[in-house]
Parts: structure tokens; sequence; C-alpha cells
């Protein structure tokens, strides 16, 4: 049997370390080579240049740079957003999406090939589960947009990561944890934990985990409705985590980290989007320290609502505000026109059974 090969994106500084003492080599190489991967952003090994060649041969031999080969990629017609579908070892695809916004870029993350929640207006969910991604999968993503925008005619740093991609990301904790630890390392990418969003359906251990390790980076929770029929009729997930547990699990978070917690909620035209939904969300999550990113619905093939129009949405925010002092965002429509959007990604062409 063949040894399976060391992915290097998801190691940690210390374990690549540990990788080079186990084989004889002396560990101060790991900060050149750590320093070649993540601030070089090195295409393949031979990009880990000023690594000595007795540590190459070892790296080539027992360890690989799990870059994911982009099987299509597809650019906004405003120039703002570019989306790659990048290909996994076994087959599966996901998809990655840069955005770029006035004074800052943004990276949005799959952290699942599909998702098992099945939230009924999500592209990703309408696909189904595929797998779990690996924490070198996840780290890999975003080497690969760092890469993009370091080399491009603009050349800049990433700094901003959001777990909002194909999949939950608490359902994959532990990949997703281990991924944002790696990119957060000093040396390398130097993420601030601040700048890294994960984003849940309502996954209560997976919160109430966060809040017990005293995870540093931020949660958005997606809500959509503030009663628990409305809610599982949209998001099926909260059925397992009814209402009043995950409204537990976010006051458990926010009061044991001292920190604000940001509500998703797609805007759906009619259906979640009038003055008494805006006050049943007020009165559901106030008095904690939030703040609600409203998402205009975006189209896909599964779900026929439509997105709630201008004037609503901002007196949904008016409610938020003047009732129950809620700040409020709408979020800025970015790659519709490439299904690039909130909830729009998916593996064009999936494949079935296998
Ligand atoms: N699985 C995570 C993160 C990925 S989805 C989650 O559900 O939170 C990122 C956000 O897009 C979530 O708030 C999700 O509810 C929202 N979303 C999903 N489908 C959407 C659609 N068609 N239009 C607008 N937002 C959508
Ligand atoms: Fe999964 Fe999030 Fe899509 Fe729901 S909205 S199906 S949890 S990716």
């Amino acid at each position: 049997m063949t040894e399976a090969k060391t992915d290097l994106y998801g190691l940690t500084l210390d374990e690549l370390r540990l990788l080079l003492a186990r084989a004889g080599l002396n560990t101060v190489h790991a900060a050149r080579i750590w320093n070649r991967l993540y601030l070089g952003l090195a295409a393949d090994m031979d990009g880990l240049d000023g690594v000595p060649e007795r540590v190459l041969r070892h790296l080539r031999a027992h360890a690989r740079l799990g870059i994911l080969p982009v099987a299509a990629h597809a650019e906004s017609s405003d120039g703002f957003t570019r989306k790659h579908l990048l290909g996994l070892g076994d087959g599966e695809r996901i998809e990655t999406v840069l955005m770029r916004f006035t004074g800052r870029v943004t990276a949005c993350i799959s952290s699942q090939a599909g998702c098992a929640m099945g939230c009924v207006f999500c592209a990703t969910g309408q696909m189904g589960y595929r797998r779990q991604l690996s924490a070198a999968e996840i780290v890999s993503q975003v080497v690969h947009v760092a890469r993009e925008l370091a080399r491009g005619p603009e050349p800049c740093r990433l700094r901003n990561v959001v777990f909002m991609g194909m999949g939950e990301p608490l359902h994959n904790y532990d990949a997703v944890m281990r991924a944002a630890d790696i990119l957060r390392d000093p040396s390398g990418m130097s993420l601030s934990a601040a700048r890294i969003t994960v984003s849940t359906v309502g996954v209560v251990p997976g919160i109430r985990r966060m809040a017990d390790e005293r995870s540093p980076v931020h949660l958005a929770v997606s809500l959509h409705a503030a009663t628990q029929d409305e809610r599982a009729a949209l998001v099926p997930a909260a059925r397992k985590w009814p209402l009043d547990e995950l409204m537990d699990a976010c006051r458990h978070f926010c009061r044991t980290l001292e920190r604000r917690i940001f509500f998703e909620w797609t805007l759906i035209e009619g259906r979640n989007d009038s003055e008494l939904h805006a006050r049943q969300v007020g009165r559901l999550i106030e008095g904690l320290p939030a703040q609600v990113n409203l998402i205009p619905l975006n189209p896909t093939a599964g779900f026929g609502g439509s997105p709630t129009r201008g004037e609503a949405a901002k007196r949904f925010q008016r409610v938020l505000a003047e009732e129950f002092g809620l700040p409020s965002t709408v979020r800025q429509r970015r790659g519709i026109d490439i299904a690039a959007g909130c909830g729009q990604l998916a593996d064009p062409s999936p494949r079935s059974g296998s």
C-alpha cells in the first residue's frame, strides 16, 4: 500500500515542525516553508525557494501541496465578483467566490461539497450533501483567492474570509476551526479573527461549542423567520434545533464571549418581509448585542420566491432601528449574473450515485 501524502495546507506551523523533526530534519526550515506557502503563495513545490534540497526531497516524497485545479471561472459583468469552480482530488467540485467592495475584498469559502441541511431557497441545499471538506481543502481555497489577488493587475492582500459558500460550517466544525487557526497564524496568512465569519443555519451544539471553546472568529446565524413554524418551513434543520434552543445558544454565545452576533435574514417578498415580521425578529433578539444582515432572495432553480424590493427592505430596517435600536444592513447584491450570490453556489453538474 502506498503511503498517503500529507497535504501541507492542512498542517499548523507546529505540525509542520513535527513533520520535519520526525524525518530527522532541522525544524528551523519550517519557518521558511511556511513563509513560501502563505506569504510567497507558492503555486507548487518548486515555489518553496530557499528551502534546502534535502528537505524538499523529503517533502516531495511524503507530502503534497493540495492546490485545487480551476475547473471553470466566471467574472460578473460589473467586474466586482469572480467565481471559481475548483476540483477536489476525488472528482467532487466546490465553488469559491472573490468579492470586491469599496475598500475591501472578501473571499466566500465553501466548507462542504453540497450541504445536508436542505434549506428550500438554497442551491447548495437543493443539490444535497456530497462530503466534508478537509481543513487543507478549506485553506487551499483561501490561498487560491489570495494568490489571484496578489498576482492580479492591482495587487492587494486578502483580509476577509466568510464561511458563506457551499455547506454548513458547523456541520464540519473541526476542519473549519483548524483551517481558521492555520489562516490566523501571524507568520503566515495572518488573517485577523475579527475578519473571519462563520455563518450557520443554526447548529446549536456548534454554537455552544464555539462559546465554550472561546472561539475567536465571528458568528452569523441564519434566522429567516422568527417563529418556529415559519422557520421550519424554510430551514428544515429548525426541526432538529428549534428556535428557542437556538436563541438560548445565541445568548450563551454573546454572554460567554461578550461578543456581537450577526443574524442573517433572507428577504422573500410577501413571505417574511412585512413590518410584522420585522417586529417579531426585533422582539426575538432584543437585548442581544446583534446586527441584522438582510439578504434579498437570490434566484435558484428549485425555489420560486421573489426578492423583497427596495422600499419594503427599508421599512423593515426602519422598524428594527426605531422600535428596537437594532442596526441592520442590506447585503449588496454581488455576482447574481454569474450565480455567485448567497445561496446560489453549487456544482453545476453534480454526478449522481458514486
Ligand atoms: N450554511 C451556512 C452558510 C452558507 S449560506 C448558512 O446557512 O448560514 C450563506 C447565507 O446565504 C445564509 O444566510 C443563507 O441562508 C443565505 N441564503 C441561502 N440561499 C439564499 C438565496 N437563494 N438568496 C439569498 N440568501 C440565501
Ligand atoms: Fe446549507 Fe446554508 Fe444552503 Fe442551508 S443555506 S442548505 S445550511 S448552505
